[in-house]
């Protein structure tokens, strides 16, 4: 009979599966979008934190979202990539989750989002939880479960 460890995930603290905010790419509000373009670019991801000079979330910002902003009518626009800044273009309804938030709650939230923001009481940045820490957690857990 296999066991399934649910009290181990289900008290599992969202800051062990965390990805810490000094391993998280992340641009800033005022940067202007060709930075954001190259950050995207450089690091492969398909989206980023956006950051205040105070370490605040302030949204989040992707390739698409800087890409539909610079396609005019018959060509891409480059010229906007160092006219406008990432605070124009950035998507700022984010879920936030904070570090005490239990565990259930940022499962939920990665049913939509490919990762969620975390952040302190003092509403600073502390890192990221993603999709695929929650699935290498059950994955291990149900390894642990099926093996004799
Ligand atoms: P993953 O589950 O590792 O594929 O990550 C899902 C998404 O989370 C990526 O596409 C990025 O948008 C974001 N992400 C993951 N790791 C990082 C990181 N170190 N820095 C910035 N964003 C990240």
């Amino acid at each position: 009979m296999y066991s399934f460890q649910k009290d181990v995930i289900l008290n599992t603290n969202i800051e062990q599966l965390m990805v810490s905010s000094d391993k998280v790419a992340h641009v800033q509000v005022d940067n202007p979008l060709e930075h954001a373009l190259l950050v995207l670019t450089k690091s492969g991801y398909s989206a980023v934190p956006v950051l205040n000079h105070s370490y605040r979330l302030k949204g989040l910002i992707s390739t698409t979202m800087i890409l539909e902003t610079v396609l005019g009518i018959q060509s891409f626009e480059m010229e906007k990539l160092s006219q406008l800044k990432v605070e124009d273009v950035m998507n700022s309804d984010l879920p936030i989750l904070k570090v005490n938030h239990d565990f259930m709650r940022a499962l939920g939230l990665t049913i939509n989002h490919p990762f969620v923001c975390i952040e302190d009481d003092d509403g600073l940045f502390k890192g990221i939880l993603t999709r695929r820490s929650i699935i290498k957690l059950f994955t291990k857990s149900l390894n642990k479960a099926i093996q004799p």
